[in-house]
């Protein structure tokens, strides 16, 4: 690698660099390409950013801010157009060509194989033959897919969907526009695209958006500058902050606090500004307490019946070598898995996974012992 270039390219000296090679930038040989990854935000660097050996960059995604009263947020940070999208309930993942093989990127910054393998089979090669600098941001989505398994999308395995197209080398995304340009020309599949609104009418219609989506079990909407000039900003429907809360609470100790109380916060602020009626509002705190309470009841009794608290997920793999890889992957990552036999299922295999949730397993067999909270 080039430390010069690669320095220039992130805005950092040499020297700042090196520093941050002892400290937050750390390796990873496996798989190849090999690469050094931010593994934390620094010196205005994204976290996830990724270096490959050959010096080429490709920044991390930016956050995206939460709005949690809807329409000052949208006076106040897009006064003049603001165009809405679907926000894909999946795990993020940067797809680019390295020396001419397609890899995507985790959010942290790592290879993931299988995420690799996907991207592989449904993204058009051509894409990247002709924009060999591009770098392909979308979410998989999913009820195969490992990390937030989801049964609202139409297709039964795991597909990808583009939100946004960004360059090697350069820090940003190129919005909108090109996103569209780019899912047209290669046939890519995009995250809806609801339409553009002037801000005096946009609260309005993103209300009824987040409802709509919200009766199918979606997660929300992404408020985006049509000129890419401002940062995006995120917000998201009742039914999705409660069925978060429902995945938390079924596996409470594995979760930090901060995951429950931003969603039940969420919830409250949303209730207000959409002035609910008593009704309304009860049905809201129902939804919410069932989100609860019947997850984690559920987890205590199967803890009492004897059984082992796991997540099961599932994966369809072509390669053998997929599966053992990405075992690997989730091993490094620090997730405790357990992987049955891969089942041959057309032409690739099927493969069962058990994501042990240690704490929550281990807290509630002690507690129904008698131990303390
Ligand atoms: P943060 O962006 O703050 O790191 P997070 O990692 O908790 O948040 P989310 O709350 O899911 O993630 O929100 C941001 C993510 O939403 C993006 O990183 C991206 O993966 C995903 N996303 C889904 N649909 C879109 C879309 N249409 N535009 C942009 N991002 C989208
Ligand atoms: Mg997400």
């Amino acid at each position: 690698m080039n430390t010069r270039r690669v320095a220039e390219k992130l805005g950092l000296s040499p020297e700042r660099l090196g520093q941050l090679q002892g400290s937050i930038i750390r390796r990873s040989s496996w798989p190849q390409p090999r690469l050094l990854r931010f593994d934390k935000s620094a010196s205005g660097v994204e976290s996830g950013t990724v270096i490959f050996d050959n010096s080429e960059v490709v920044f991390g995604y930016p956050k995206i801010r939460r709005a949690l009263v809807l329409e000052p947020a949208i006076k106040r940070f897009f006064p003049e157009r603001v165009a809405v999208e679907e926000k894909m309930n999946g795990y993020n993942v940067r797809v680019a060509s390295i020396d001419g093989d397609v890899v995507a990127l985790t959010r942290g910054g790592y290879i993931c194989p299988y995420s690799t393998e996907v991207a592989q089979r449904i993204l058009p090669e051509e894409a990247f033959q002709d924009h060999p600098d591009m770098i392909l941001c979308g979410e998989m989505v999913g009820p195969e897919n490992p990390y937030v398994p989801k049964d609202i999308y139409p297709t039964d395995s795991i597909d990808f969907y583009l939100f946004d197209v960004a360059k090697k080398n350069s820090k940003g995304t190129l919005g909108v526009c090109k996103t569209r340009e780019i899912s047209e020309e290669f046939g890519i599949r995009t995250a809806a695209f609801f339409g553009e609104f002037k801000p005096d009418r946009a609260y309005v219609e993103i209300t009824r958006i987040i409802k709509q989506l919200g009766k199918k079990g979606r997660e929300g909407v992404v408020m985006k500058d049509p000129e890419n000039l401002r940062p995006s900003i995120k917000y998201t429907c009742s039914e999705s902050n409660c069925s978060d809360l429902a995945s938390g609470f079924q596996y409470y100790n594995d979760y930090a606090l901060d995951f429950f109380v931003s969603r039940a916060v969420r919830e409250g602020f949303q209730s207000m500004e959409w002035k609910e009626s008593e009704e309304e509002r009860r049905k809201r705190a129902q939804r919410i307490g069932e989100s609860i309470l019947l997850p984690l009841v559920d987890t205590v009794e199967r803890k009492m019946k004897g059984e082992q608290i796991v997540q099961e997920v599932q994966i369809r793999v072509k390669s053998i070598q997929t599966a053992r890889d990405f075992e690997h992957h989730l091993r490094r990552s620090g997730t405790k898995a357990i992987f049955d036999q891969p089942e041959p299922y057309d032409d690739g295999y099927l493969v069962r996974i058990a994501k042990l949730v240690m704490s929550t397993n281990d807290k509630t067999q002690a507690l129904l012992e008698g131990e303390m909270w």
